[in-house]
């Protein structure tokens, strides 16, 4: 979503959530000095575990960004991944020696650590801005284009942010999806059912 007017003082982009699409996002704009206001509702990082591991697409982002080393330092390199059955009956996997992909490996480290790491990054940049405990309500512009707007519950009460641009990074159930297309949501589902979880 764009607009073509808004105030100096506003951010030039807000991104809606602080998970680690949104982080990364965030850490890449403000290495190049761009205005950046994330926007979540949790009131600080994801402390779950979630993620293990980060196949060669991801590392590609995460070497540009200039974090894949640290990575590296905290986390490991498996020769792969795989999925079994609780008896060990081998399902599906990923081979991790491909040699046409040795800089992008996959790479193993919990993604609250992970989360860590970029926000670590973030602290080094100054246009880059974190307001935890704001909840995003609903997104738009005006009719003249003049703003793309951003309708939050925060710790202040209800208020409404203005930008040039909004990008939804707010996970499965985006309020921004909702915002910008209703109950729509193209594409299928799989007769299968996948449950991811954390198991400690
Ligand atoms: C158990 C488990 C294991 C997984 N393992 C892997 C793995 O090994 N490798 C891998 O690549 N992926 C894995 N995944 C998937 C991976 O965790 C997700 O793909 C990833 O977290 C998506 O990141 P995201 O930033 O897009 O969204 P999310 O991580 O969902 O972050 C979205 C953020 O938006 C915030 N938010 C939501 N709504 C609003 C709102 N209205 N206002 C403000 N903020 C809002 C949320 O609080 C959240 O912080 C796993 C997931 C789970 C659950």
């Amino acid at each position: 979503m764009t607009a073509s007017k808004n105030t100096t003082t506003d951010p030039w982009v807000i991104i809606v959530g602080a998970g680690p699409s949104g982080l990364l996002l965030a850490l890449l704009l403000g290495q190049k000095g761009i205005p950046v206001q994330i926007v979540e509702m949790a009131q600080g990082p994801d402390e779950q575990p979630r993620a293990t591991h980060y196949a060669a697409p991801a590392c590609h982002e995460l070497r540009r960004a200039g974090l894949l080393d640290e990575i590296h330092s905290l986390g490991f390199v498996p020769n792969g991944v795989s999925w079994r059955k609780l008896d060990t009956t081998y399902l599906a996997g990923l081979d991790n020696t491909v040699p046409d992909n040795k800089d992008d490996s996959i790479v193993c480290l919990p993604l609250h650590k992970l989360a860590h790491v970029i926000l670590r990054a973030l602290d080094q940049q100054s246009s880059v801005h974190i307001s935890w405990g704001h909840r995003v309500l609903g997104v738009g512009q005006d009719d003249n284009g003049a703003s793309a707007w951003v309708d939050v519950d925060s710790p202040e009460g209800k208020k409404r942010l203005t930008t040039q641009y909004v990008v939804g990074c707010d996970g499965a159930n985006s309020q921004v999806r909702k915002s910008l297309f209703g109950r729509s949501f193209p594409g299928f589902t799989w007769d299968e059912q996948i449950v991811a979880t954390n198991v400690g």
